[in-house]
């Protein structure tokens, strides 16, 4: 154990009174995506003891590019990303506890996914997610870091809550919805990824063993060769609806959409609520079924592909309209 990190060990800011911290640490990752990826590989690695890793989505061919916890077999069998990424990070420590969660992080869920968390590591790619997982972090104190990257470009920030402004604070400072391109639309390249997720997994050590922070905005474009940090701790926003004296949290309040619209994959992602048997119901469905596992099942209506999550959600490929998926989902599930 001693030898296994002993190199992190030797770094005096760590130390071995750092490592024990490490130790008795939860790092919760929403989203295992590319920067997810990279940053639970770094933090099983290290040696954080408790890591919980949430996505609501399987491996594809497509993100084999960044993706780095997932191979081949993992999109040929559509594995949960979560799955995948805990069958990985147990291989490369089995000293450390993963617990893997298939799931939609929505006003329903955020909260019970984040409880627990001594840091929490944004690795999704969207902002109401971020703004939820903000605004779940504010009302818990649990510090969090935020993430983004596209094409070469990337920037992070760190958030502590009671310290310096939070994500709706500075909402006019980052891009918003819509305001810029994302993966599916402009691409990106690994390096930016692993840029973002080295700031990331590097202010997730500090906060874990107690060193202060960095709180500016840092942003870098890889092929560029440009850095920028700005330096934003007094930016906090006196009236802030999360982290103001009188927090309304607007989002956790609010209901979640049954059915959203993920942009550039030609697909809508429809919630029904309530957990599901895919086992039962691949033998339900028969010969359109393409594929099952315990996590999710998988068929063909048409030029549409259907898969069934157990949490309940339906992803509707080849379809970009909202009722004409729902459509389709009440065909198939009643
Ligand atoms: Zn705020």
């Amino acid at each position: 154990m001693t030898d296994r990190y002993s190199r992190q060990v030797r770094f005096t800011p760590i130390g071995a009174a750092g490592q024990e911290r490490l130790s008795k640490a939860t790092a919760v990752v929403v989203g295992c995506g590319a920067l997810g990826t990279v940053i639970l590989d770094q933090l099983a690695r290290a040696g954080v003891g408790t890591i919980r890793c949430i996505d609501r989505d399987f491996v594809e061919p497509s993100n084999l590019q960044r993706q780095s916890l997932y191979d081949e077999a993992d999109a040929a069998a559509c594995r949960p990303k979560a799955e995948a990424a805990a069958a990985r990070l147990r291989a490369v420590n089995g000293a450390i506890t993963i617990e893997p969660v298939v799931a939609e992080v929505g006003s329903r869920t955020v909260e019970r996914l984040v409880a627990g968390a001594t840091v929490v590591l944004d690795g999704t790619d969207n902002f109401r997610t971020r703004h939820l997982l903000n605004e779940a972090c504010q009302r818990a104190r649990i510090p969090w870091i935020y993430g983004a990257c596209v094409g070469s470009y990337g920037l992070s920030l760190t958030i502590i809550p009671g310290h310096g402004p939070c994500l709706a604070c500075l909402q006019d400072q980052l891009p918003g919805p819509g305001e810029t391109p994302t993966c599916d639309t402009a691409g990106i390249i690994a390096p930016a990824v692993h840029q973002v997720a080295a700031w990331q997994v590097a202010e997730a050590l500090k906060v874990l063993v107690g060193a202060p922070p960095c709180q500016d905005l840092r942003s870098a474009d890889l092929w560029a060769g440009t850095h920028r940090r700005v330096a934003v701790a007094g930016w906090r926003d006196p009236a802030c609806l999360v982290c103001g004296p009188t927090p309304q949290f607007p989002l956790l309040s609010s209901a979640d959409d049954p059915a959203v619209i993920l942009c550039g994959r030609d697909a809508v992602q429809i919630s029904r609520f309530a957990d599901l048997d895919p086992v039962a119901l691949a033998a339900r469905l028969g010969h359109a079924v393409l594929m099952a596992n315990p996590w999710l099942v998988r068929w063909r209506d048409g030029a549409a592909t259907l898969t069934a999550f157990a949490d309940g959600r339906v992803l509707v490929q080849g379809v970009a309209d909202p009722a004409a998926a729902r459509t389709l989902v009440d065909r198939w599930l009643g």
